[in-house]
């Protein structure tokens, strides 16, 4: 028989393409709560409560004391590219930090029913409103879409339920629920140490107990101890590092006077401490991300101080200049790549390596003596 000839192309329904957008953007449940989490901390919340059901498929439930949503912008909240957080094109720098480009509440609309309660400081009462496909839509039939007053106090509270409703191949990639639970707990617990004055808690729905809670106004050490205990919080050692600081160490690599600054901050077990895993939680401006080549080459120094086989604890919180950061990688891939990496990854080593070897070096001449 003649071969087939090209079959037709066809555009996708809008639908779909939201939706498969949606998915990539929001993986799985711990995906859709960092973005949430973000957003109360970026509306100046001290409290943060999260509630899961069902590893977070059924009910994923934030609710915080931040400044809240006005009314007026309820109706536009869930669209896409809607954001109070950039206003111009001079902003797109802050584009490139994750986060900043409004796509998040969008996204849960498209693959999840989406409520939000919400009360400002200069509303008398809370609003209610429901969001499908990146629209207001009713709360049941009978119902307008037009957001509903209620009681509650001043914060948001955002609910997402059944994620992936719409969606099965996302469904079906899900692991089990306490799996999801896991994932969901492991970023809530990163993002209580890096925010240690925002009180967090995270629980089960209908359990009595969180399984995660923090005061808020603690510090970082006291944050690692409670939630990471206290194994990890009495070896930890503790950085501080800049870019301008010595230029000894960074002459090699031609400095040039315009290279943006940076800096960060570490916290890491001393070579006391040996986990039979890495835990890393690193933080790029404030945003929880990941990044191989930066594990790698801190877990690179503690080869010649930890027994092979065993792991260290790392902290690490960097800041630097939103615009090196790489416009390429898109929000979607969690690995991060910015410029002047391995410059910057190196002098950060380097300051780790020699404040670990001092201190066993103290550690074993306090024995010596
Ligand atoms: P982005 O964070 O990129 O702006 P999102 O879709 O995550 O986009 O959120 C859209 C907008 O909704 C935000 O810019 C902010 O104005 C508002 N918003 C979302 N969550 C909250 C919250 N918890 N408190 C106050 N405002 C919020
Ligand atoms: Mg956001």
């Amino acid at each position: 028989p003649e071969p087939a000839g090209p079959l037709p192309i066809r555009r996708l329904q809008e639908s779909v393409i939201n939706r498969i957008a949606a998915g990539e953007i929001i993986h799985r449940p711990s995906a859709a709560l960092k973005e949430l989490i973000e957003n109360s901390l970026d509306a100046g919340s001290t409290s943060i409560k999260i509630t899961v059901k069902d590893g977070g498929v059924k009910l994923l439930q934030i609710q915080d004391n931040g400044c809240g949503i006005r009314k007026a912008d309820l109706p536009i909240l869930a669209e896409r590219f809607t954001t109070s957080k950039i206003s111009s094109f001079s902003d797109l720098s802050k584009l490139t930090t994750y986060g900043f480009r409004g796509e998040a509440l969008a996204s849960m609309s498209f693959v999840a029913n989406l409520s939000v309660t919400t009360k400002t400081k200069a509303d008398t009462c809370a609003w209610r409103a429901h969001y499908a496909d990146g629209h207001l839509v009713p709360a049941k039939e009978g119902f307008t879409a037009d957001p509903k007053p209620c009681a509650g106090n001043d914060g948001t509270t955002i609910t997402v339920e059944n994620l992936f409703y719409n969606t099965p191949t996302r469904l079906g990639a899900l692991r089990g629920a306490s799996e999801e639970y896991a994932r969901i707990l492991d970023v809530v617990q990163k993002y209580a140490v890096h925010n240690p004055h925002v009180a967090f808690s995270c629980k089960k729905a209908g359990s009595a107990t969180p399984d995660l809670s923090t005061p808020s106004g603690s510090d970082t050490k006291q944050a690692i101890r409670l939630i990471y205990g206290q194994t990890i919080a009495k070896e930890l050692l503790h950085s501080d590092i800049t870019s301008s600081e010595d230029s000894e160490s960074t002459s090699r690599m031609d400095v040039d006077e315009e290279s943006p600054s940076w800096s960060a901050e570490a916290y890491f077990t001393s070579a006391n401490y040996q986990a039979k895993k890495t835990v890393l939680l690193l933080f790029i401006n404030h945003r929880l991300v990941e990044s191989a080549r930066i594990k790698k080459a801190l877990e690179a120094i503690y080869n010649g101080v930890l027994p092979k086989g065993s792991s260290p604890f790392m902290y690490l919180s960097l800041q630097i200049d939103p615009e090196s950061i790489d416009v390429n990688v898109h929000p979607t891939k969690r690995e991060v790549r910015f410029l002047n990496e391995d410059a910057i990854i190196e002098r950060i080593c380097n300051k780790l390596q020699e404040t670990l070897v001092n201190q066993s070096q103290s550690r074993v001449y306090e024995y010596q003596t």
